[in-house]
């Protein structure tokens, strides 16, 4: 249960001071729903409201603070004319404007003759120096009321920035004080305050440092998020590794019938995985362990090896994708495989009903069935397996931590084998995997030739449509993939159904069109026609972004690249080049382009290499840009910027394993305030995993 400390800050929004259903709606848009999200919000510029000297220097567009004095009320004569309120400092005439104001309120802030403290946006309109809405009217003597600083939030629409403002505030009057979790000496060191006093410091920031991410408030946060992500991450690993494992030890004769059957060698970096796989899988302990491999780096054939050796020793082995067209394909690389060895495989996912289902579940039940290759459905109660040895889980990050447990737990010291296609950066691998055992395909499969990859300004289209009834003649496959327009399926999907209908006007059959709102079947029959049938083109919203392996097709069109992240175009390219075909990539932009976006599209130019992209997309993602993150599925941090923090996981890191090693159940002082920690980034699962202390 968490700690009733904490009860203020786990509060919906709706129970701070002024905010009412409509304005938490706003918030849980913009921070999320409860108190502590709007804390965890942080201010990323500043408003500068010094006091001006003099009107006339004000510059137009910009805030100022201004010393005036109210000369003559001039309210409005018909509706929908402003009230206009006239002033001046001497220097200037100041015109303060108000639409739709009440006339008393506006007598009561400024009677005449007064003498009065004004900030807003001056505006110079036709000659006349006005303020529309001023943010601040304040007589002289309740100038300390002025936030000479004030900090800005990003937004949303129809959330002011004083109504957020005072939200924040809100929150601020009653944060609970909790106990330090920090390590005292390494507290001190880094002269950090305490976590309630770093709170209200970032949220009054007194200057520009205030809002860098170095600055000691900021990254006293940070680091406590980092804390909280890293013993996490470190306590589920623990409980895994708990598992009593089995030695599982095969003597190699179904993996050396399959590699007699493969058309291809196996690259040095699958046969090391191999090995690192088959030492983990020997030992006692339950195996955990991180397959990295770029698009088309060969996961599935390591995966199905590791798979072979489960089922040597009698047992049985699972492989989770997560999609229904990649649980298919996997089964349709796999069987083919290991039927004529007299396996028995199945699929199941979401979608399988009735007999065949009941027939499935019968035959994983009674041990029958070798190999099961599913969806997320390969978790549910009703599937019981008669001896699990391996969970291969092709993660592409959409599976959590719960998740791959729930599965290993379907049998007796399941090892387990998690696959990514993201080459993910150090940094990064640490926040989304703890420290994991991780094998590396580097190596692409022999015979791949580099994909000859252009960016080409969306005003040339009709040369890339040239070029590809071209390629099409020439008996080319081509993916057409159309972009996200806004954050909505809707617009994404008349986009790609416009450029399907263009395309099909001109080359008629020869063009089909997926995207996400598909049945599966549907989707399946169409990806099942582009692999098998003669040359054609494939428009696509982004749904083939995971794994669709379709050996000849060699031309890939991205439209709209730049508003793809980094991570995500690698994806997309690496659909194309699988085969020993010349393969071309062509990245359409619309300009003009942004620094990022320019960077993006050069750094694909220049290479292919996975790991190298990733590095340099974490870079890119500085300042604030959450670009990928979202879609990868990574974690994402509130308050911690591993573009400028990366030091600090490391220490984190560091950290947590020492603990652990001195407090197992987080049981001591500290222990328990750790724990407070961990409920505070919600990580309530980890704290369900201790023993209670
Ligand atoms: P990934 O899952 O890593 O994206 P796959 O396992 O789907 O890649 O492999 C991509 C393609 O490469 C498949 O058609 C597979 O048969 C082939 N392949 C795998 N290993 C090799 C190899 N060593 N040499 C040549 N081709 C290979
Ligand atoms: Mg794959």
């Amino acid at each position: 249960m968490r700690p009733q400390v904490l009860n203020n800050l786990f509060r919906p929004t709706s129970a701070l001071k002024g905010v009412g259903p409509r304005i938490a709606k706003l918030i849980e848009r913009l921070a999320g729903l409860k108190v502590v999200d709007v804390l965890w919000h942080l201010p990323r510029e500043l408003i500068n409201r010094q006091i001006q000297p003099d009107a006339a220097s004000a510059a137009s567009g910009e805030i100022a603070t201004l010393t005036l004095t109210v000369v003559r009320h001039e309210p409005a004569r018909v509706k929908r004319q402003p009230y206009r309120v006239k002033c001046t400092d001497g220097t200037d005439d100041v015109t303060l404007v108000f639409f739709h104001a009440r006339d008393d309120y506006i007598r009561k802030i400024l009677p005449e003759g007064s003498l009065r403290l004004v900030s807003g946006t001056v505006d110079r309109f036709r000659g006349d120096t006005q303020i529309t809405h001023p943010d601040y009217v304040l007589a002289p003597e309740d100038a300390k009321d002025l936030p000479l600083v004030e900090p800005v939030y990003p937004l949303t629409e129809g959330l002011t920035l004083k109504t957020f403002g005072k939200a924040v505030r809100a929150a601020l009057e009653d944060i609970p004080n909790l106990p330090e979790w920090q390590d005292k000496t390494f507290h001190e060191r880094q002269g950090w305050p305490s976590w309630s006093q770093a709170l209200r410091t970032v949220h009054s920031p007194d200057g520009p440092g205030a809002l860098s991410s170095e600055n000691p408030a900021r990254a006293r946060l940070a680091y406590d998020e980092l804390l909280a992500n890293q013993l996490a991450l470190q306590i589920m690993r623990e409980k895994m590794k708990q598992r009593p494992g089995r030695e599982i030890k095969g003597d190699g004769r179904l993996r050396t019938e399959v590699e007699k059957a493969l058309p291809f060698q196996l690259t040095g970096s699958q046969r090391v995985a191999l090995s690192e796989i088959g030492g983990d899988m020997a030992a006692p302990s339950a195996m955990l362990r991180l397959l990295q491999g770029d698009v088309g780096s060969g996961k599935t054939i390591v995966a199905l090896f590791a798979m072979l050796d489960a089922v040597e020793c009698g047992g049985q082995a699972a492989l989770m994708a997560p999609t229904e067209i990649l649980a298919r394909q996997h089964m349709a690389t796999i069987e083919p495989l290991v039927a004529p060895l007299g396996l028995k495989t199945a699929v199941l996912t979401g979608r399988d009903k009735g007999a065949v289902r009941k027939e499935t579940l019968a035959g994983l039940a009674s041990g029958e069935i070798d190999i099961v290759v599913g969806t997320h459905a390969l978790f549910q109660e009703s599937v019981e397996m008669q001896d699990l040895m391996l969970a291969v889980i092709d993660e592409q990050h959409r599976f959590g931590v719960h998740q791959r447990l729930n599965l290993a737990a379907k049998g007796r010291g399941v090892d387990v084998l998690v696959m990514t296609a993201t080459p993910i950066p150090r940094t990064l691998l640490l926040t989304a995997y703890g420290d994991l055992e991780t094998s590396q395909l580097h190596e692409k499969p022999a015979g791949r030739k580099p994909i000859d990859t252009r960016t080409i300004p969306l005003s040339r289209l009709h040369e890339v449509s040239d070029a590809v009834e071209r390629r099409l003649a020439d008996g080319a496959k081509v993916y057409w993939v159309c972009p996200l327009v806004e954050e909505s399926e809707v617009s994404d999907l008349a986009a790609a159904e416009d450029r399907y209908a263009e395309l099909k006007a001109r080359l008629g059959d020869r063009v089909t069109l997926i995207h996400g709102r598909m049945k599966g079947p549907e989707k399946d029959a169409v990806m099942a026609r582009f692999a098998e049938g003669p040359p054609s083109i494939l428009v696509a919203t982004t749904v083939i972004e995971v794994g669709v392996d379709v050996p000849d097709a060699t031309v890939m069109i991205i439209e709209h690249a730049e508003r793809f992240g980094l991570a995500q175009l690698h994806q997309l390219r690496g659909r194309v080049g699988r085969g020993s075909d010349d393969s071309v990539c062509l990245l359409l932009f619309g300009g003009p382009l942004s620094e990022t976006a320019k960077a993006r599209l050069r750094i694909l130019r220049e290479t292919e290499d996975g790991f190298r992209i990733a590095e340099e997309d974490l870079k890119l993602r500085g300042g604030g840009e959450i670009l990928g993150t979202r879609q990868s599925g990574l974690p994402e941090f509130r308050l911690a910027d591993l573009t400028v923090h990366a030091d600090l996981l490391a220490t984190a890191r560091d950290d947590a394993k020492l603990i652990l090693s001195q407090d197992k159940d987080l049981s001591t002082e500290r222990g328990k305030a750790l724990r407070t920690l961990l409920y505070l980034f919600e990580r309530d699962a980890a704290v369900l995993n201790l023993r209670s202390g």
